[in-house]
């Protein structure tokens, strides 16, 4: 299975440019979509679930033109959206059930069955008989996965489905993800370094409606090998690094502050070179733009 995105444009009408020529092949597997707020992930993710228009560009599922087969690929489709809502004051069975009757798995028993079964899968089936508006925040985004593989789609998008979540519910919405993948595209939109990290072994970064990078975290990695130093400094030292360095990320450890910045060479002054990770090359990206390695050749 293939989808393929080629020179996907789209200005809103107040004129902001969501996406600015977007090409991406995406193949069997977890893809990543990673970007800050306002990159452009969920306009993709409406118009690859067919609910948005574009201004040009195409998409095609196996060679099939999604916005001229609308509903044969809807049939193929389960979309989690960022905003997804329930009804609270019914419970999980009932509301899974009256989704899948909207999508048009009109037979009682077959609904019934998949009913089970999702609820199986995704760990809910002890809490089936309560009230939707009583579920945690993982528990309704576990739902919202249940809801999106009724009718056994090949294609799943899920739109920042992390956000919100504790570190455990996060884990475990991690593993169902996992689960699910297989032969099927799933498509996994977030700002969190570590989604993507723990889950995709393709991903791509959005910027300002723009794919910065696409490929496997490790090749995006390997290009920044050699380019990312490390340093303690003390709190009222980082407006004068600031100024001196390319600060890619700082954080704070134990009081301190520990800072990354992006050079070609040793930049000196006690900063030693560290192994990068996923999280080197985002920030390099939001931060910095593409390329911009001091004469590096980082394509990232
Ligand atoms: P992301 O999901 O990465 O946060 P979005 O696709 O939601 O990005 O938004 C991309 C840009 O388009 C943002 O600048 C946002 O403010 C703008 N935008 C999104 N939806 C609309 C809309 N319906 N009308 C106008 N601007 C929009």
């Amino acid at each position: 299975m293939e989808l393929e995105i080629k020179n996907l444009s789209k200005t809103y009408n107040n004129g902001t440019k969501a996406l600015d020529a977007i090409s991406l092949n995406i193949t069997s597997g977890m893809f990543g979509l990673l970007g800050p707020n306002g990159a452009g992930k969920s306009t993709l993710m409406r118009t690859l679930a067919t609910l948005q228009k574009v201004d040009s560009g195409s998409v095609k599922v196996d060679k099939i033109d999604i916005f001229k087969n609308e509903f044969e690929i809807r049939k193929m489709l389960g979309y989690l959206p960022q905003d997804f809502g329930v009804f609270p004051e019914m419970s999980a069975e009932e509301m899974l059930d009256y989704i899948a009757s909207l999508k048009g798995i009109s037979n009682r028993r077959m609904r019934k069955e998949s009913v089970k079964y999702l609820l199986d899968r995704t760990n809910l089936f002890n809490v089936r008989k309560n009230k939707l508006g009583t579920f945690s925040g993982g528990m309704k985004q576990r739902f919202g996965i249940a809801q999106a593989l009724l009718g056994d789609p090949k294609i799943i998008i899920v739109d920042e489905p992390t956000a919100g979540l504790d570190p455990e519910e996060r884990n475990r919405f991690h593993n169902l993800l996992s689960e699910i993948s297989g032969d099927k595209i799933v498509i996994l939109s977030t700002h969190i370094v570590d989604d993507v990290r723990v889950l995709c072994s393709k991903m791509a970064i959005l910027h300002r409606g723009k794919v910065c990078f696409s490929g496997s975290p490790q090749e995006s990695i390997s290009d920044l090998q050699g380019k990312i130093w490390e340093k303690e400094i003390n709190r009222n030292e980082i407006e004068e690094y600031n100024n001196n360095y390319k600060i890619i990320i700082s954080r704070m450890l134990a009081g301190k502050i520990v800072i990354h910045v992006l050079s070609a060479k040793n930049p000196g002054n006690g900063f030693k070179s560290v192994t990068p990770d996923l999280e080197d090359v985002y920030f390099t990206i939001i931060k910095n733009g593409k390329d911009n390695t001091e004469g590096g050749s980082a394509d990232v």
